[in-house]
């Protein structure tokens, strides 16, 4: 096999191990957290939480620096849990997900959330504002044959030092097996895919300059920077 063009294959570190994470999809879970919905202006018991995607070359090491992105004006962090799948399959039983899952990180799902509102508006996809450059930062997957599986924790966000998000794990509207069984009935999980499981509430606007770390108990802390 050749190819026209050098192919890339986007990776996450893994602690304490040498070899890298291939990433194969980035998938998003929408609005897990109750109080993140009524922030965003919805009912969460009328309307529960749903998927979108990322590419997978959107992903960005810990202690990036993240250029400020083009076409926006009000771009936002979203600390998220991020669960990485190790074993694929579709129509996955609730009892038999974490089966499935190779381990935990920490991530930042950025948006362009002017871009979301606009879309949100007129009906259109969320390409632009949650697939572009550097949008999928990420700490390196600590194996839950470490961590354990993670039902519970604090998960927090800090700009520039300010505490701005700042929830636990166990307020999560679709637990970590629900997700995981829920995508695999619309896409058969692939080893290498990434689930961010949604953000809690206090998403809010960054700038150049910005510095922010976030984590979640038992996993690394997510360290970047807006230049
Ligand atoms: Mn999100």
């Amino acid at each position: 096999m050749s190819y026209l063009f050098p192919p890339t294959i986007p990776a996450v570190a893994i602690k304490n191990r040498a070899e890298q994470f291939p990433v194969h999809r980035i998938y998003c879970v929408g609005r897990n957290y109750a109080a993140h919905a009524r922030e965003m202006g919805v009912n969460p018991d009328r309307e529960p939480p749903f998927f979108f995607a990322k590419p997978a070359t959107a992903i960005v090491a810990n202690h990036a620096r993240i250029p400020y992105p083009s076409r926006t004006r009000n771009f936002h962090h979203e600390i998220e849990l991020v669960v990485a799948i190790g074993k694929g399959g579709r129509d996955i039983p609730v009892a038999q997900a974490l089966d499935h899952v190779f381990g935990y990180a920490v991530g930042n799902d950025f948006t362009r959330r002017d871009l979301q509102t606009d879309a949100k508006d007129h009906g259109r996809p969320w390409d632009t504002s949650k697939g572009f450059d550097h949008a999928a930062a990420i700490t390196a997957i600590t194996p839950a044959a470490q961590s354990g599986h993670l039902r519970s924790g604090r998960i927090w966000l800090k700009v520039n030092g300010q505490m701005r998000q700042q929830a636990d794990l166990s307020e999560l509207i679709w637990t970590v097996p629900e997700i995981v069984a829920e995508l695999s009935t619309f896409f058969e999980l692939q080893p290498g895919d990434l689930i961010y499981t949604g953000t809690p509430a206090g998403v809010a606007a960054l700038k150049q300059g910005d510095r922010i770390e976030g984590s979640i108990d038992g996993l690394d802390e997510l360290v970047t920077t807006i230049e």
